[in-house]
């Protein structure tokens, strides 16, 4: 390095000083002292341009990662999932059959992904009956590691929403618990991902919609509070429009509370029919599944196809809330396709254009199946 060169790193270095000090010195114990200052100005420059850097990276990935999923890697357009709502009760009513009834499915269904479902949707009410208290409660290891244990579940992703009865405890301990379990992904209480030129799952917090709840002594009125419904719209709509860039094929949206439902318990919601269906068939998203009734059911309501002039697909409503406890209240509804009263879930395929959904009761027995094409 010649004299001028290294003159020109030590002034950018604020080190100049001690170079003319340097060059200046009387004796050797001088220029000692020289180089001992100028090395702990280079370490203190250092340190602290280090943790500014590292601060300002923390801050960018946090920020970037908000509200999104890690998507799981699909190797050939074939996805297999299950969709699964309404079931942590200690593997009492059912939930432990249905759990094994699931681990079968993906066992002997997904077979080019060597007998194991992509991933598993929750559609909420994840813990009974006043979800958890906080992120090391034992329902987590009694309602879900020790229950669905089915080797065609081990390692499996769960990607999860809260439900009402989740929202009674503290929901934000289930998004936390994503930091100790690698099977849980629960990055916030709204998120999505994408599969590009595939799928998008986009994931709403429902509860927060429904007014009563707001004022129910029952909830945790005080997050109820601080929860921004309208923002959630606008960040679904973003969503979508990235859904859009990635070239998906299939857009699906998962929520706790349904629209339409037959179950004579809850029946329609029209807080959230208001809030969501305009939205949803707007945007083309092709299904919402959700849970909250317990049973399975599949509605449409072929009445709400035109949008901007454009006629679309209609949007598929799967209700799948049977994860264990069941009640047998479903009426006639004039949007009912099918139904299954009893525990169960939802066996779901996708192969490019094509998505079959098959409702299965806790004995592993299919009771109906639908096939939906993209035109
Ligand atoms: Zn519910």
């Amino acid at each position: 390095m010649t004299d001028t060169t290294l003159v020109r790193c030590l002034t950018f270095l604020r080190l100049s000083d001690e170079y003319t000090a340097y060059k200046t010195a009387k004796n050797s114990s001088e220029r000692f002292s020289t180089i001992h200052i100028a090395l702990l100005r280079v370490l203190v420059i250092g340190l602290v341009a280090f943790f500014t850097l590292s601060f300002l990276l923390v801050l960018l990935v946090s920020r970037f990662n908000q509200n999104y999923a890690p998507a799981p890697y699909i190797k050939d357009a074939t996805m297999y999932f299950i969709v699964v709502g309404d079931w942590g009760r200690n593997g009492t009513m059912n939930q432990l059959e249905v759990a094994n009834a699931m681990g079968s499915w993906c066992e002997t269904r997904a077979i080019t992904n060597n007998g194991k479902c992509h991933l598993i949707v929750s559609t909420g009410d994840n813990f009974y009956d006043n979800g958890v208290h906080d992120v090391h409660a034992k329902q987590f290891n009694d309602s879900f590691e020790g229950i669905y244990t089915h080797s065609g579940l081990s390692n499996t992703p769960w990607y999860l929403v809260n439900g009402n009865h989740d929202w009674r405890g503290d929901p934000h301990a289930q998004i936390e618990y994503s930091k100790y379990s690698k099977r849980w992904i629960f990055p916030d209480y709204y998120h999505s991902f994408i599969i590009p030129n595939l799928v998008q799952f986009i994931f709403v917090d429902t509860t927060p919609f429904l007014s009563d709840y707001r004022t129910n002594p029952k909830m945790n009125t005080k997050l109820l509070e601080q929860q921004n419904t309208e923002k959630q719209l606008i960040w679904f709509k973003e969503q979508v429009k990235k859904g859009e860039d990635a070239k998906v094929l299939w857009k699906l949206a998962v929520g706790h509370h349904p629209m339409y439902s037959a179950a004579g318990k809850h029946g329609d919601i029209p807080e959230m029919i208001s809030n969501f269906e305009k939205l949803m068939s707007e945007e083309g998203v092709h299904m919402y599944w959700s849970g909250h009734d317990h049973n399975l059911q599949h509605l449409r309501n072929d009445t709400a196809r035109f949008f901007n002039g454009k006629l679309r697909l209609p949007l598929e409503h799967v209700i799948s809330g049977a994860g264990s406890e069941t009640r047998d209240d479903i009426e006639d509804h004039p949007l009912l396709k099918a139904k299954q009263i009893g525990s169960g879930f939802v066996f779901v395929k996708i192969e490019r254009e094509v998505l079959t959904f098959s409702f299965v009761d806790y004995n592993g027995q299919e009771t109906f199946t639908s096939t939906i094409k993209i035109w």
